[in-house]
């Protein structure tokens, strides 16, 4: 009611259907229970609710939801109100993008997802520099993790790729902040997790768009001559644009029938390369996935800077599958295989995900460990494996990376679904990755998890390291109460009696 009573320009909704879609998020694991749904279309609304819940003695937290794509409650509250930042209801809506084109940067509401910043960019030529794999992710939800793509090595992640944000404290102020105003505030809100504000605004950098892109996957059977090619790949970040790739990745495929998973559709049944004359007996295949941007104009010079590229590396020559697609499409290439899924009914199923950023001093004992032991020939979902460049991350942000100057992404990207097949099932694939932290920790692998997920502070604590002590003061200053993303579960929120309620 005090919510009500507040004057929003937004809508509140108590509506059954808004508050279920709250209640739940991708992974399909946890269920929240908010007491209302607030569809914010200003920086103004979201601050009124979070100072009514700042000022609440009821004990009223508030977490800003994104596209909800996150695997364990992260966006998710119980008795508090989410502010659902993606989609709008009714007439009044959040401002636009703003492309300020001679500047090169783009001005986008929090809320707004990716797909959405890429085509209003395009519209004048540009686009962002980092992205994620996928394009219907929100704004504040990926720059509250990293964002992370095959350019990272390139251009760092998301978070290093961000000039200014507006920004809701757990107080209820709104502040712009940026390297140089309000430093502090920036680079913790930069994969903070959602727990020192909400962000309404950010800034991105961008940069001339191509038009096309050729895409490549070559395959390995030696996990040594996979990672060399990813790693002198990556080290090339420096060179000038004609002579390295602009995107970086690779994946595991563990069992030929996992051939056509929905991250692999470049091995569509048309392809003259028979995969299962190349799958060693019994053993993993890697395959490095690379790309070059270029633009019509500059076409003809395309097949030669690639050849010199390629010619430097030890893939199996035999397996190298090559298309040239329009860059939008290539950006939003994972969008087309959820449709397939969800066409088939596999999509809305639990996603016991695991992600991890792993040493590159260790990535081989990952390999006979994980790939090559604990995953047996079964997997239901791609695996992910690229290295990144950490001088490409800035150290004064929230998120944590491994102590060395490359590490890799290992994205354990699986759907569990009750197809009666035991290795299918959640239980499975949750003891699984519980072997898999197991294994790190025995084999002193050093792994730091993205997109992480803990249930007590201490654990939290181990995982940010010598950083906690700074997350922790940044916690203090800007949500105090703890009001903000509680489903990250990293604070209690603190409701103290009226008395001593914080001026
Ligand atoms: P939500 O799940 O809604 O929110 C995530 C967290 O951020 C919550 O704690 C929430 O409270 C907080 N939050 C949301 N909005 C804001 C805001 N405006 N201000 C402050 N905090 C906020 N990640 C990558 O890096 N690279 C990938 O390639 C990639 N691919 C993916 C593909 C799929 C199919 C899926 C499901 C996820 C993928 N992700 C990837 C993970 C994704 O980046 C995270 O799950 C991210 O949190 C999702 O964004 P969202 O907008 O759905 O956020």
């Amino acid at each position: 009611m005090e919510i009500l009573r507040l004057g929003i320009d937004g809508q509140l909704s108590v509506d059954p259907s808004d508050v279920e879609t709250a209640s739940l998020d991708f992974g399909l694991l946890t269920r929240g229970q908010p007491l209302a749904v607030l569809h914010p279309v200003s920086a103004q609304d979201i601050a009124r609710v979070v100072k009514a819940a700042y000022g609440s003695n009821q004990g009223m937290t508030v977490s800003a939801r994104g596209h909800g794509h996150s695997i364990n409650g992260q966006a998710q509250t119980t008795n508090g109100v989410v502010i659902q930042m993606s989609g709008w209801k009714g007439g009044n809506k959040p401002p636009r993008p703003h492309v300020w084109a001679e500047e090169r940067y783009v001005d986008v509401w929090g809320g707004e997802l990716w797909i959405d910043v890429l085509k209003s960019t395009l519209e004048y030529g540009l686009a962002p520099k980092s992205w994620t794999d996928y394009l219907y992710l929100s704004v504040g939800g990926t720059l509250s993790n990293a964002g992370i793509s095959g350019q990272a090595f390139n251009h760092g992640p998301q978070i290093s790729n961000v000039y200014e944000l507006d920004v809701v404290t757990g107080k209820g102020e709104v502040l712009t902040c940026s390297e140089d105003e309000n430093t502090e505030l920036f680079h913790a809100v930069l994969g903070g997790l959602g727990q020192f504000g909400i962000i309404t605004r950010a800034r991105i950098s961008l940069e001339p768009a191509p038009n096309m892109v050729r895409w490549i996957r070559v395959l390995y059977s030696n996990f040594s001559a996979f990672t060399s090619d990813q790693e002198h790949l990556i080290s090339l970040h420096a060179e000038p644009s004609n002579q390295k790739f602009d995107y970086v990745e690779g994946f595991v495929i563990v069992a030929e029938g996992l051939i056509n998973n929905w991250r692999s559709s470049l091995f569509s049944p048309q392809n003259p390369v028979k995969i299962s004359t190349l799958f060693p007996t019994g053993g993993v295949l890697y395959c490095l996935e690379i790309a070059k941007n270029y633009h019509e104009s500059t076409a003809q010079t395309i097949d030669q800077e690639v050849e010199f590229l390629l010619k430097k590396l030890n893939f199996i020559s035999t397996s190298v599958f090559t298309t040239d697609l329009l860059y939008v499409d290539f950006l939003d290439r994972v969008h087309m295989a959820e449709m397939k899924l969800r066409s088939k009914g596999l999509w809305e199923v639990p996603h016991p995900w695991l992600n991890l950023f792993i040493p590159s001093s260790k990535i081989a004992e990952f390999d006979k460990g994980v790939f090559k032991g604990i995953l047996g020939n079964k997997t239901s979902g791609p695996i992910l494996i690229y290295p990144m460049n950490k001088n490409k991350w800035d150290h004064r942000s929230s998120v944590v990376t491994p102590d060395e100057g490359l590490f890799y992404l290992v994205a354990l990207l699986r759907s569990a679904l009750d197809s009666g097949e035991e290795t299918q099932s959640l239980e499975y694939l949750n003891n699984q990755n519980r072997q898999i932290l197991r294994y790190c920790d025995e084999a002193g692998i050093k792994v730091k998890r993205y997109l992480p997920h803990y249930t007590t502070q201490q654990e939290w604590m181990d995982h940010f390291g010598n950083k906690w002590d700074r997350f922790y003061e940044m916690k203090m200053e800007f949500d105090p109460r703890h009001i903000l993303a509680s489903g990250q579960r990293i604070f209690t929120p603190t409701f103290p009696s009226l008395s001593n309620m914080p001026s």
